[in-house]
């Protein structure tokens, strides 16, 4: 059975061209291009598998869907890598299959006690293993690098295929770690050596987000982003990174804290992406990310930000304005910026390198990430946005940027709000927003003109909102406060009915982009 309207949910994706002027390049790094763009490829087999338990299944049953349905069926359940709709909940549109909150990385019979079980067990919830039973029926953790060893082998003998191709030492050095990493599910070398790539083609390529895991936020999924460097941009913004120590001193949070150590290097690229896999490219397309995610990584060498410049101008100019137009009150429609939506962006990053992340409670070492756990995606993902809000209004007092800059910036972050509660409060992202947009109203720091049901925001309520939210965040991680998190989440994610009204008059605008990538041969 096929869910209706199919063909109309995919048009919320709209097709669209991501791709990199490659002239620049030499024709070596050409040649190193194409087989990071070959081992990244990997990954997409490998997420559905995670991602999806009877892939091949669904795909087959998908392929038996007669027109006028049938390929909009297919090409969607690429989009959502399984037969459930990332923007409604995870409904099912093919089958009437339940989405299984685990995913495949977990059996799906799990019972109460095993599920116990597993948040005790170091193995079971380890952030590399997929959970299996044995023969006698019992949980067994089995690593990735075992688990998924023939795919790994062919992606980890392309990278070193292109490690031989390149001239470039931090790109060769770090293609054979990975390679190495991939096997033995022990990256921490490779992601520092990651950290110090300098070349002008990179590729970040295995296990890294938590999302998937809708259990517990245990397990990473295999993703890859391959990108082409703009060398004159990523120097622009490393201004900024100098700042990050000052900023982690002034956070709104008690003094023991705060976390001196993080954010001491933080690399910043600009790139523009010319193929995404797995993991990043199913539903909404990814525009920044920063990682590695390993605190041991973060404490040695902080996390690099990296911002895809092709898919936020792509996003700016087919969502953000057309969405902007409609809903923000017509007086700050000329305040919304794709400068602004780079800078919040860019802030959202560096802000996730800063603020509680290992915790030491009673004694006990522990991580935010292991305390929230299916609460910490959405938290973290709030903070990131407070934060990055309120980052560029501690900078404009220090003279970096001008007053006009915050009114572009909070009329960019209110718009931004609509764009992603759009992707459904089902999902960390959109719950983040929707926890953002309620306290906001809540505050008075965002109104909404009855007649016209536009928003404005309130320039002399906005900040103070930000920063009371943010402080009551970054609280609930430092004392790695679950049902804190869990309250915040019920109380505020949540579709309130001038939201919903607000959401149904962007009938026709995008809700994401679709990609295709020319130099992947799409
Ligand atoms: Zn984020």
């Amino acid at each position: 059975s096929v869910a209706p309207g199919v063909a109309e949910r995919l048009a919320a994706y709209a097709p669209t061209v991501i791709t990199a002027d490659s002239s620049p390049l030499t024709a070596a790094e050409r040649e190193v291009l194409a087989k990071l763009i070959a081992a990244a490829r990997v990954m997409d087999e490998l997420f559905a598998a995670q991602a999806c338990p009877c892939w091949n299944e669904l795909r087959a049953a998908a392929a038996a869907v007669p027109p006028p349905a049938g390929e909009a069926v297919r090409s969607y359940l690429e989009v959502n890598v399984g037969p459930w709709d990332r923007r409604f909940d995870r409904e099912p549109f093919l089958g009437g299959w339940p989405h299984p909150e685990g995913a495949n990385f977990y059996p799906l019979d799990l019972s109460a006690a095993e599920k116990e079980r597993i948040q005790k067990d170091p193995q079971l919830s380890g952030l590399q293993t997929m959970v299996r039973r044995n023969a006698a029926g019992q949980l067994v953790a089995v690593p990735y690098g075992r688990f998924f060893a023939e795919p790994l082998g062919r992606c980890a003998a392309l990278l070193r295929e292109a490690a031989a191709l390149t001239d470039n030492a931090s790109l060769r050095a770090f293609l054979k770690a990975r390679a190495a990493a991939l096997l033995t599910d022990d990256t921490f070398e490779s992601d520092k050596l990651w950290m110090d790539l300098d070349s002008p083609v990179e590729i970040t390529i295995g296990p890294y987000e938590t999302y998937e895991d809708g259990l517990f936020g245990f397990k990473a999924a295999f993703e890859a982003f391959v990108t082409v460097v703009d060398p004159r941009e990523s120097a622009r913004l490393a201004q900024f990174k100098h700042e990050l120590p000052w900023l982690e001193s002034v956070l709104p949070l008690p003094d023991a804290d705060k976390n001196p150590n993080r954010g001491g290097e933080s690399p910043i690229r600009v790139v523009d992406v010319v193929f995404t896999a797995g993991d990043t490219k199913a539903g909404v397309q990814t525009i920044a990310f920063n990682l590695p995610n390993d605190e041991r990584v973060r404490e040695a060498k902080g996390s690099k930000k990296v911002l895809m410049r092709n898919m936020m101008t792509a996003k700016f100019e087919q969502i953000l304005i057309p969405l902007g137009q409609r809903l923000v009150a017509p007086e700050q429609v000329g305040d919304l910026s794709a400068e602004s939506f780079f800078l919040h962006t860019l802030f959202h990053e560096m802000s996730h390198g800063l603020g509680p992340g290992r915790l030491v409670l009673d004694g006990r070492e522990t991580e935010v990430r292991l305390e929230l756990k299916d609460a910490y995606s959405t938290l973290e993902e709030a903070k990131a946005d407070l934060m990055g809000f309120w980052d560029i209004q501690q900078l404009a007092g220090k003279g970096y940027f001008e007053e006009a800059q915050l009114r572009r910036q909070m009329a960019t972050f209110l718009a931004g709000l609509f764009r992603s509660v759009r992707f459904g409060i089902a999902e960390a992202h959109g719950q983040a927003n929707a926890i953002q947009f309620n306290w906001l109203v809540e505050q008075g720091a965002v109104t909404r003109d009855a007649a016209s049901g536009r928003f404005r925001a309130a320039p002399d309520r906005f900040p103070a909102a930000v920063e009371a939210l943010l402080a009551r965040i970054l609280t609930v991680q430092a004392r790695g406060d679950y049902a804190g998190a869990k309250e915040l989440i019920a109380r505020y994610a949540v579709m309130p009915p001038e939201l919903a009204d607000a959401l149904a008059k962007l009938d026709g605008i995008p809700v994401d982009i679709r990609p295709r990538f020319p130099l992947a041969g799409e």
